[in-house]
């Protein structure tokens, strides 16, 4: 009897998927690359939940008829290559026909595509975990447009190893990257969550790269040229003074394809030899054109590895080019062999970064209901006990809270959402919410800047921030206390900062807004209105990160914000030196009903 089976198509799809697909990411990187291979010239990723949920593809480019609709999801089905011969002759970024079967035998899967401009001949079909679940003819564009959802629904094991959505959206935007950088010649628009991430324009390899990584790239690239009969070099180094202990932006290009090359990283690293710490290493955009017949691409399932025929000479030509291109540098530094006129059309950064995805920043943001804030307001804050504590103690000079039991029947209720009205002895107290937790938060950042081991909470993915020198002077004034803060710099630098470490107090969400904030100020603004560094930075810090306007508030919330207030060395004036509460005594309320 035998025991060898074949196995159903589905589950050989399935297991081949687990070579080619193994994250969001991989699908958005084959569901790139074929729009690329469709001829496109505008391409839209769509993305929801780091693409855990949604991820979507739209191009404009040849589209599929009916025919090959029904064909393209089948294992190895490709247009791309007819022959074993063309493997090594490939013009494309897809050939193994693979990519569709894999994606689809474990994902829901719709196809819309048309290959003609009569928007009333598109057709599409959807298919379940790898079957045809339906097909009817659609109004489409040329073109197609791929929509891939609940990716591994029917494989959990493989769903439960995804990692959380900021790791799995940073994978999808380094493979975006990796296929938007040297596909500089088409449009490219990414979307995640409804946030629009990136919308680049067709533009020289130059553009594109500063683009994507910001505008201060621009003075750290050294161009790099070199025409052989081997290879055709193009690109652009770091100039060496921006190496770094951690490597960042390397990008390997072969006939358009991102590659992964520790031979070839050899040879910059060679180049720059002398000129950099041994333990340094450099950012580089570089593009070989090859001819397709000297390199195979199949020898790895993701095609990020290739061999070349003539790997040696390679070697030596990219050695050589980046040494004579840093050497020309360091000479003439200005030199550069293509120039953008469009680069230098203003480009607002600081409204459009482009290098940190955009998350959104909840305005109605309440550090109340953030379990990190609530843990700053303590258990003991809100029991009736802290409440009397603080009435007693603090206030002790003060005559408006002298009685106690005006505390211990503690009531309180909200405005207008910005006023907190509560009563004493003395008659009713109106507090502005927003001034009162401002005078908190700064008392509270006050007594942690004198303190000497405040904690960090690690990124994990570091925060890069671009201003200009004005900005950096302020920067710079408050780096220590920022460090001192418990925040962690990678970078510091007049192109820029990196943080990979934030007070623990705050959101990630928040820095770039604190940031900022803080460069904003005017070096005159701070010397004008604060008495040391310390005192400045605690007023920032609680400006900005202390209860916006209009804000509902929990009675809770309500009650400790009191409570904090009263706890305060000075719960007068904010610290902006504007007025927190007002006192109506009993006796001007009897005045009023003359009494
Ligand atoms: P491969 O890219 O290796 O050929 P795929 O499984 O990725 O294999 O795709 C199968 C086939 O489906 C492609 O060869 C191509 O003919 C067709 N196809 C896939 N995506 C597109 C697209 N966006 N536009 C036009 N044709 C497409
Ligand atoms: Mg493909």
């Amino acid at each position: 009897m035998s025991v060898i089976k074949l196995l159903s198509e589905n589950v050989a799809n399935q297991i081949a998927a687990g070579e080619v697909i193994q994250r969001p990411s991989s699908v958005v990187k084959e569901l790139l690359e074929n729009s690329i291979d469709s001829g496109a010239k505008s391409i839209k990723l769509i993305i929801k939940d780091a693409g855990k949920t949604l991820i979507q593809v739209i191009d404009d480019g040849c589209g599929m008829s009916k025919v090959d609709l029904n064909k393209c999801f089948l294992r190895h089905a490709t247009s791309k290559i007819r022959k074993s011969s063309d493997l090594f002759n490939l013009k494309t970024m897809g050939f193994r026909g693979e990519a569709l079967s894999s994606i689809s035998s474990v994902s829901h899967i719709a196809i819309i595509s048309s290959t003609s401009n009569d928007i009333s001949l598109g057709n599409e079909i959807r298919l379940e975990g790898g079957t045809v679940a339906s097909e009817k003819e659609v109004v489409s564009n040329i073109g197609t447009s791929i929509s891939v959802k609940n990716l591994f629904y029917n494989i959990p094991a493989r769903r439960n190893f995804l990692k959380s959505d900021n790791v799995e959206l940073r994978h999808v935007i380094d493979e975006f990257n990796r296929i938007a950088l040297i596909n500089h010649e088409i449009d490219f628009i990414f979307v995640n969550n409804g946030n629009e991430l990136f919308n680049l324009k067709k533009s020289i390899f130059k553009e594109r790269i500063v683009r994507i990584f910001g505008k201060s790239t621009e003075q750290k690239l050294v161009p790099i040229k070199e025409n052989t009969d081997i290879a055709v070099i193009e690109g652009f180094v770091y100039k060496p003074e921006y190496s770094k202990k951690t490597k960042s932006a390397q990008f390997f290009f072969v006939n358009s394809r991102f590659i992964k090359s520790t031979h070839l990283y050899h040879a910059v690293k060679t180049a720059y030899n002398g000129l950099i710490f041994d333990n340094h290493h450099t950012s580089y955009f570089l593009s070989f054109k090859v001819p397709s017949d000297t390199i195979d691409v199949n020898i790895h399932p993701n095609k990020t590895e290739i061999k070349f025929d003539n790997d040696q000479s390679i070697y030596a030509i990219l050695k050589s080019s980046i040494k004579y291109s840093l050497g020309q540098f360091n000479i003439a530094p200005t030199i550069d062999f293509e120039s953008s006129v469009n680069l230098n059309t203003p480009y607002s950064y600081k409204d459009k970064e482009a290098s940190i995805p955009k998350v959104d920043y909840d305005t109605a943001f309440n550090p109340f209901y953030e379990s990190k804030v609530l843990s700053s307001f303590s258990s003991k804050d809100l029991s009736f006990e802290g409440l009397e504590n603080s009435f007693k103690n603090v206030n002790k000079d003060s005559n408006i809270f002298e009685d106690n039991k005006a505390s211990i029947t503690f009531s309180v209720f909200q405005l207008n959402m910005n006023y907190i009205i509560t009563k004493t002895s003395a008659g009713i107290v109106i507090i502005d919410q927003k001034r009162a937790h401002q005078r908190i938060l700064y008392e509270r950042f006050l007594k942690e800047l004198s303190f000497s081991n405040n904690s960090t909470q690690a990124l994990i993915f570091p925060i890069k921030l671009d201003f200009n020198n004005e900005e950096n002077r302020m920067l710079e004034l408050v780096k220590n206390s920022l460090i001192h803060l418990g925040f962690k710099f990678d970078e510091f630098d007049s192109e820029g900062i990196e943080i990979s470490g934030i007070h623990p107090f705050f959101n990630e969400n928040q820095i770039n807004a604190l940031f900022q904030e803080l460069v904003d100020c005017q070096i005159s603004d701070f010397e004008k209105t604060s008495h040391t560094i310390n005192d400045f930075l605690a007023k920032i810090l609680s400006k900005n990160s202390s209860l916006k306007s209009s804000v509902k508030l929990e009675k809770k919330v309500q009650e400790s914000l009191v409570n904090d207030l009263f706890a305060c060395k000075d719960p007068n004036v904010s610290p902006f030196d504007k007025i927190i509460f007002k006192v109506i005594s009993t006796e001007e309320i009897n005045k009023i009903f003359f009494k």
